[in-house]
């Protein structure tokens, strides 16, 4: 079973992203900030992660850069907001694979994921 680890600050977003996957068949893993998205990817070896940007603690792009040095085949796609264009793309640069704008569309969110881990 595909493995994705969601990690955003906001707990109901978490819940809805791990709704709309676990109806879709993923196992689902959750993480409320960069630091814990990085020892959970440790402990877990997700197939993908869903990375939010801003965050108490340790930013997205922060833990994405952490994550890579990791695993340099780590999958993260970015979740973003409008009007951080610029983070993403230094996100794109520290190897990020996609990013998605909220708010997420489920049709959007599962066709990034499975460009990713078909
Ligand atoms: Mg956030």
């Amino acid at each position: 079973m595909t493995k994705i680890l969601i990690v955003d600050d906001a707990e109901f977003l978490r819940v809805r992203i791990s709704k709309m996957l676990s109806g879709d068949g993923f196992d689902v893993i959750q993480a409320e900030n960069g630091a814990r998205a990085v020892e959970m990817y440790k402990e877990n070896s997700p197939d993908l992660v869903l990375m939010d940007i801003t965050m108490p603690e340790m930013d997205g792009l922060t833990a994405l850069k952490h994550i890579r040095g990791y695993d340099a085949s780590a999958k993260v796609i970015m979740l973003t907001a409008l009007g951080q264009e610029s983070v993403v793309l230094e996100a794109i640069k520290s190897g990020a694979r996609d990013f998605i704008v909220k708010p997420f569309e489920h049709e959007r969110v599962i066709n990034a994921i499975r460009k990713l881990v078909a």
